[in-house]
Order: structure tokens, then sequence, then C-alpha cells
């Protein structure tokens, strides 16, 4: 018998959006890992050296952590069993909580699995329909998420712009004011000191997603805040995670006990889900620990940033304006990042291409970040590579390499 043709079968127009990707230089392919990841890769069995892992303070292979890791797993099994509120929720949990509430000098923190469902949790469970939402236009793309799901009325305030976002409040306010404390993709700072009063005179939420600042920037690898010199109050939130400089896996909100338990009430992204392995909040336990104590690491990324810096401006190369380990080049277009992460990787180097719609139409980028265990000799090969590729302001303007 014939097997009948559905004309409106569901996979229709797959592959066709698939080679559309393509052709505009946007299909992403994922890379096999053979080994840990940054500084030394191994890809398809080939030796690499890394410049692509937000493993910053270089505490994802650690022994201790490791250690840590491999004794929470013969004391708590693998598995948490349940969600937090049946019966996942254990003494390694509860003890992390306690250190990331003291790390971070706030009253209480709450782990979530990862850093998108803390920022989903969050959003959706102080702001609803009627609300108005402002966000910086490069946040992550888990607080814009976050923010459609709360159906709440989001809108973009230009970047680290604090008098464009006063623009946005005008009359009517605002629920809730959200920004990445480092951007992700830049590599620049949220103008905290100046967003925190215009927030606090809204009468506004102040959320501040610190994945690349917790363990890089302030005292102790505290963050962005305390990189200004801030102490944050009550109305704001500071979102953390754990699987970049932490090197481990998960992340935290810490803020006000009011706040923490409207979380484990409403945060639906908590509430619904399996509680991340106890062994994993050991293992970071271990690693906060090390990251607060070893300030040699954070020493050793300036050290790596003001090398690199002064290497690419004499060479040219169109660096961005990054205080920190996440130093991207401009490409521009996506063919031209692609070209030059292809080269880099045949010269044995990793660094990823970055394109839209993880950053803006225009803006694909080489993002190269560095880990405290890099060598000077790593970034010296960089830098050559960087230099044989001939990259220069001038020729991401109009060179189509692919
Ligand atoms: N916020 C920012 C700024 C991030 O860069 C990331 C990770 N790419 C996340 C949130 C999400 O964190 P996680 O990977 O733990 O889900």
């Amino acid at each position: 018998m014939e097997t009948p043709t559905a004309p409106n079968r569901p996979d229709a127009g797959l592959r066709e959006q698939l080679d559309q990707l393509a052709a505009a230089q946007r299909y992403r392919r994922r890379r096999v890992q053979d080994g840990p990841q940054q500084p030394k890769a191994v890809l398809d069995g080939r030796p690499m050296l890394s410049f692509c892992s937000n493993d910053y303070l270089g505490l994802a292979n650690h022994p201790e952590v490791i250690r840590a890791l491999q004794r929470g797993a013969e004391t708590w099994g693998v598995g948490s069993g349940s969600a937090h509120l049946v019966n996942g929720h254990s003494r390694a949990h509860h003890a992390l909580e306690e250190a990331l509430a003291a790390f971070t000098g706030r009253p209480r923190a709450l782990l979530f699995s990862t850093g998108y469902m803390a920022n989903l949790g969050v959003i959706s469970a102080l702001a609803g329909r009627g609300d108005k939402v402002l966000q910086d236009r490069l946040n992550h793309a888990s607080l814009l998420d976050g923010a459609q799901l709360s159906r709440a009325n989001l809108r973009r305030y230009p970047h680290a712009d604090a008098a464009g976002l006063e623009r946005q409040l005008n009359d009517s306010g605002a629920r809730l004011i959200a920004t990445d404390g480092v951007f992700s993709m830049d590599g620049d700072l949220a103008p905290l000191p100046e967003l925190i009063p215009i927030a606090r005179r809204a009468g506004a939420w102040l959320l501040v997603d610190d994945a690349h600042g917790l363990g890089v920037l302030g005292r102790g690898g505290r963050g962005t805040f305390d990189h200004f010199g801030l102490t944050p109050d009550d109305d704001c939130i500071l979102m953390g995670t754990l699987g970049k400089a932490l090197g481990t896996f998960g992340a935290f909100v810490a803020g006000s006990e009011e706040l923490i338990e409207t979380l484990i009430q409403r945060a639906r992204s908590y509430v619904f889900t399996t509680a991340s392995p106890p062994a994993v909040a050991e293992a970071t336990r271990a690693s906060l620990a090390i990251a607060e104590r070893e300030d040699w690491r954070r020493e050793r990324l300036q050290t790596l940033i003001a090398r690199f810096r002064h290497g690419a401006e004499q060479l040219g190369l169109p660096i961005m304006d990054s205080p920190t380990p996440i130093q991207p080049l401009m490409a521009g277009s996506e063919a031209q990042a692609l070209a030059w992460s292809r080269a880099l990787e045949e010269a044995g180097i990793l660094v990823g291409a970055i394109r839209p719609p993880t950053v803006p139409e225009g803006t694909a980028r080489l993002r190269i970040t560095f880990s405290a265990t890099h060598r000077d000799e790593d970034l010296d090969r960089l830098l050559e590579a960087l230099d044989r590729l001939s990259l220069s302001t001038q020729s991401t303007k109009d060179d189509h390499l692919d």
C-alpha cells in the first residue's frame, strides 16, 4: 500500500530553514571536545590552545574542586532525586546557599539549576501583565526571555546608557530594571553607580546578572557591585552563575529574606525542576573558597588583559573597550568572523565566532576569553596568529574572506 503523503507534515520546511541559516553564515555547529577545555583543549584528537571558555579563574579542573565533587558523590550519590521543595534540598545545597549569602554580603541566597532558569524565575515571579520591565539592549537572552515569560511590557534602553534609561522611565515608572553586570559578548560593565539611584527613584527592582563579574571583579571576586565600591540594598537583586569563574555548574540569586522566600513560593523555574546534584554544591563550596582566597588568579587575569590589549593595539587589531577577560575582536560580518575563527583553528587556536542573533546585526565578532591558567607564551602565540591573519580595523570594514 502506498504511504499517503501529507501535504502539511510538521517537518516540512525545516531543511529549507536550515539551508537559509547556512547561506547567511549563521548555522552553528557543535565541536566535540575530548577533554577539559581551557587553556589546553583536545578537539577530534588534536591538541588545541583554547581562548573560548568562561572558566576565567581556571577552577574547573582544580584538584581540590574535583576531590570535593568525588567526596560529595560518595556522600550524597549522584542525583538529588527531586525538586528542592519536595525532598531534594540537601545539607550540601543549604551550606552552599549560606556560603554564597556570606560571600555576597546579602541576607539570603537561593540556588537555581542554571543561570538561564534563575533569570526566568526572578523576572516572572516579580513582574506580570501590566508591569513595565526595562532592560539594557545588550542583556543576555535569559533576561529578555524572563521578561517575555512574565508577560510584562518589555522595553529596551540603549546600551549602558543611564540617561537613556531615565528617558524610558518617564512618568509611568517601571516594576523592574535588569542589566548584565559585565556584558557577556562585549566585556564592558554596566554603570551600576548611576543605575542604582535611578531604579530607587523609580521604585523599581534592579536585577543585576553578574554571570561574568562574579569571581573576576571586586575584592575576593565579589563581583561588579564590589568593583564599584557599592553595597547593594534590598531593592537590588544579584544573580550569579557558578559555571563560569567558579568552574562548576548552576546559579544563585542573592537578596533580602522576603525576596528569597517569594522566589521559593513563586519562581516556577525553581519550583518545578529537580535540584542540582548535591555533589556539585560541594564542589562549588570548594571552588568559592579558592576563588575568594587566591587573589593571584584575578591579578593574573589583569596582567593577561593588559598584555593582550597592549599587543593588540600595536598590531592595530579591532579590539573593543573591555576591561575584563572577555576581549572581543569586532569583525562586522558573519563571514569575516567565521573566516578568522577558522584560520585560527588551522593554527591550533580555538576562538569562537559570535554571530547574530547572539549579537546585533553587523557586529559579528571573535570572542576571546582569558583564564588565569593561560601562560604568557599562550598569549604571545595568540597574538602572533592574529597578526598572521593581518587583521586590522580597516580590513573589518571591507573584507569578506569567505
Ligand atoms: N547570564 C549571562 C550574562 C550569561 O552569559 C549566561 C551564560 N551564557 C547566563 C546568564 C546563563 O547561565 P547558565 O549557563 O548557568 O544557564
